[in-house]
């Protein structure tokens, strides 16, 4: 699940991040309106958490020109405490949910994990394919009904995998929900991964499908 996070208080940012990176979150964060925008036109986030005091633009004008072209991705807003107008405002203008500032990050992570369910990736909570379950609220696997302990990516990695199962994944798609922009990957990583992955599930469970990516087939 990647995140486009938008927020100038640069402390609070990173603690944000700390935080769902520790769930199993991709986040890019940004600073500004402007770069808000162009990260959306490259590349639409699945959830974006939008300050609406941002020190180049109106996060409401913003959240406006964002529904305006179209983008449907859940928004939640962040106002500073006590602007009920602003809370109004935001949910007018297309927003799905908001926090007042400060917030409880057990309570940022609650809230979007309701909006990753109303995603239509994650329209369940647990996703079984032949022996293999997923516990997404849980981030909990279960392999021939035993438990799996899995890092952070190779989690991230058969989530994106289980979720798009029947449809091959391509390398750059797996990679920008494993990393965030501007992070070094060597070359190799993604099947370093995979290698690790595979030899914890059944057999033949990740396809590669070469020169392209990977596939969880259809059983
Ligand atoms: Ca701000």
């Amino acid at each position: 699940m990647r995140v486009l996070l938008v927020e100038d208080e640069h402390a609070l940012a990173k603690g944000v991040i700390a935080g769902l990176e520790r769930e199993g979150f991709v986040v890019n964060w940004v600073d500004t309106g402007r770069l808000a925008e162009a990260s959306i036109a490259a590349d639409a986030p699945d959830i974006m958490i939008l300050d609406l005091g941002l020190p180049d633009t109106d996060g409401l004008k913003l959240l406006s020109r964002i529904r305006a072209n179209k983008h449907r991705f859940p928004i939640l807003i962040l106002t500073a405490r006590g602007e009920i107008d602003d809370k109004v405002k935001g949910l007018d203008a297309g927003a799905d949910d908001y926090m007042a500032k400060p917030f409880d990050f057990l309570e940022l992570n609650a809230r979007l994990r309701v909006l990753e369910r109303r995603l239509g990736t994650a329209s369940t909570s647990t996703i079984a394919i032949a022996d293999v379950v997923l516990h997404i609220n849980t981030h909990q696997v279960e392999v021939q009904g035993g438990d799996l302990d899995l890092p952070r990516r190779e989690y991230m990695l058969l989530k994106c995998l289980m979720e798009n199962q029947g449809r091959v994944v391509t390398r750059d798609q797996l990679e920008s929900r494993l990393y965030h922009w501007g992070e070094e990957i060597s070359s190799n990583a993604l099947e370093v991964h995979v290698h690790h992955l595979r030899k914890k599930l059944p057999d033949k469970f990740i396809k590669t499908i070469r020169g392209i990516g990977y596939t969880v087939p259809n059983q």
